[in-house]
């Protein structure tokens, strides 16, 4: 009997652990045995319990939520977005994707462009790939020497703690496919003609460097998993399950902010709109 029951925290990397990604699991499906319908089913209350959250983030406007997501190509950042804000109201929500860095950005410091766009009082962004790129795809193909990305490390955890000392929470998402589970997604965008506008060759030659983006993950997930600002290393494998750890994941945080509506301005009982 499954029992329904999700546990964020599962995911969560303790800070000060060595990561070897093989040994967290792709395709855990924890509380559900797999059925996929009961954990489907499960999807919209917890969208709907997102929006109230958000709502109130958006009304109190005294915190702010910057969520992060990382992980190989085909990982479903895309879809992750989709399904698990399709309630939120778009007025307090903002996605910034980061993509190869034009002239001027990188004529900068790579968090030059990164900062600017992290959250407002009272806002949730959502980074859909963003400077660990400058620790992953840099490192991997080796668009900046060692000693460059290695020091890295020291200044995303300083740049985090100061977005969490200044008031926001961050969430980290690594989601974790396993290569097979990749060939059938990029086997898919090939099939289906609906897909083929996301095929890109660099996919295939980035798929090629597998373990080195492996090894680039683990190192930058260990080196940042601080208390302040978790890592969460999310089974993706199953994109039902997925989108469940990571709204429940998310109500959890928001939960914990204890937040309420503002006070109603002083004398709103005796108003009276003329006709
Ligand atoms: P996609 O997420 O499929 O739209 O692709 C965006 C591409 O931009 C990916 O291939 C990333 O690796 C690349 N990218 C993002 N940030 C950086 C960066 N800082 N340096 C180099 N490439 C990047
Ligand atoms: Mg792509």
């Amino acid at each position: 009997m499954s029992s329904g029951r999700i546990e964020p925290d599962e995911y969560r990397v303790k800070p000060g652990t060595k990561v070897d990604l093989n040994r967290w699991s792709t395709s855990a499906t924890d509380g559900f045995d797999g059925d996929k319908q009961q954990g489907a089913a499960l999807l919209p209350s917890l969208n709907e319990q997102l929006a109230d959250l958000q709502a109130m983030l958006y009304a109190e406007s005294k915190h702010k939520m910057l969520i992060i997501l990382q992980g190989m190509d085909t990982s479903g950042k895309d879809g992750t977005i989709k399904h698990v804000f399709r309630t939120i109201n778009p007025v307090g929500v903002k996605v910034k994707d980061f993509k190869r860095p034009n002239d001027i950005e990188l004529a900068h410091d790579y968090l030059w462009r990164v900062h600017e766009h992290a959250p407002r009082n009272g806002r949730i962004v959502i980074f859909n790939r963003s400077h660990y790129e400058d620790v992953l795809v840099v490192r991997v193909n080796d668009l900046v020497p060692k000693n460059v990305w290695e020091r890295r490390f020291e200044h995303i955890r300083g740049f985090e703690k100061m977005l969490v000392d200044e008031g926001t929470t961050i969430v980290k998402l690594f989601l974790h496919i396993s290569k097979d589970e990749q060939r059938a997604r990029l086997q898919e965008r090939l099939d289906n003609p609906a897909k083929h506008w996301k095929f890109e060759h660099g996919d295939i030659a980035e798929r090629a460097h597998w373990d080195a983006y492996t090894d680039a993950y683990e190192q930058a997930i260990a080196e940042t998993s601080t208390k302040s600002a978790p890592w969460y290393v999310i089974p993706s494998d199953r994109k039902w399950y997925r989108n469940l750890v990571i709204s429940q994941l998310l109500i959890d945080k928001l939960e914990s902010l204890n937040m309420t509506y503002p006070e109603p301005a002083i004398g709103i009982e005796n108003i009276v709109i003329d006709g």
